[in-house]
């Protein structure tokens, strides 16, 4: 079968951040035809949370890998590339060989956008802000004819805010060091219905879901001004001024 071209590619570090950091945008492109395809660097072994009840610890490779595949199916990309990088340890890891490695998946799909982490890595996670890095050098490596827009994960006030009450309602003491951008570029606003299945993808997560997730559940204000929220950041785009239709934008 042929390869189609032309879509999104979403760069991520573990199974989970492409549902909770980038589900809507994802279902945006997904829904409207366009081919979207992930890479995921680790297999998240790392993040032993005690679930699902009656998991062990050995197993949460496997868990997490199935747990993605779910994912991958509810927001209905077209391929994972899940790589074996150890979680935790992707900054220790080959950096010429991972933008390499996203170099080829770039040569070889032709995305007219690609969505990584930036130098924040949404709230300081080592391995975000490796992969961002791996991803920013990849596109910047392509010749300038074939470079793909890229757009970097951003956080905002009004995502910082949402954390801290959603955490407030779950009766958690322990806050994410969020770091919230001056200005973003592209905030994606998701209806009732793309929530629900943001939520559907992000619950495919079982082992890795926070208390507050479940909390927040049944505050429907709360789950649409978090999950309903997605700010990116453009990093560079193919032509001047396409910074207003974003993402979307890039396929219109
Ligand atoms: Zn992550």
């Amino acid at each position: 079968m042929e390869e189609q071209k032309g879509g999104l590619l979403v760069v991520m570090a573990h199974p989970d951040d492409e549902s909770m950091g980038t589900g809507g945008v994802v279902l945006r492109h997904t829904r409207a035809g366009i081919t979207t395809h992930l890479v995921c660097a680790t297999y998240g072994e790392a993040g032993w949370m005690g679930k699902p009840p009656g998991a062990k610890q050995e197993d949460l490779r496997e868990i997490r890998a199935g747990e993605l595949e779910q994912a991958a199916a509810a927001l209905g990309l077209s391929g994972v590339e899940l790589w074996d990088y150890p979680d935790g340890g992707v900054r220790g890891s080959d950096q010429q060989e991972i933008t390499q490695r996203v170099w080829e998946q770039i040569s070889k799909l032709r995305p007219r956008a690609v969505v990584g982490w930036g130098p924040d890595g949404a709230y300081g996670h080592p391995d975000h802000i490796a992969m961002g890095a791996c991803t920013d050098a990849a596109v910047a490596a392509m010749t300038e004819g074939e470079r793909p827009a890229l757009y970097h994960v951003a956080i905002d006030r009004p995502l910082v805010d949402f954390y801290l009450e959603a955490m407030r309602l779950a009766g958690g003491d322990h806050a994410l060091p969020l770091q919230p951008q001056e200005k973003v570029d592209v905030v994606i606003e998701l209806d009732a219905d793309e929530v629900q299945m943001k939520l559907r993808a992000i619950d495919c997560h079982r082992s890795q879901l926070e208390d507050w997730r479940i909390a927040i559940r049944d505050h429907q204000h709360l789950m649409q001004r978090g999950y309903g929220h997605e700010p990116y950041v453009v990093v560079s785009s193919r032509a001047a001024g396409l910074t207003e239709g974003g993402l979307l934008g890039e396929f219109a």
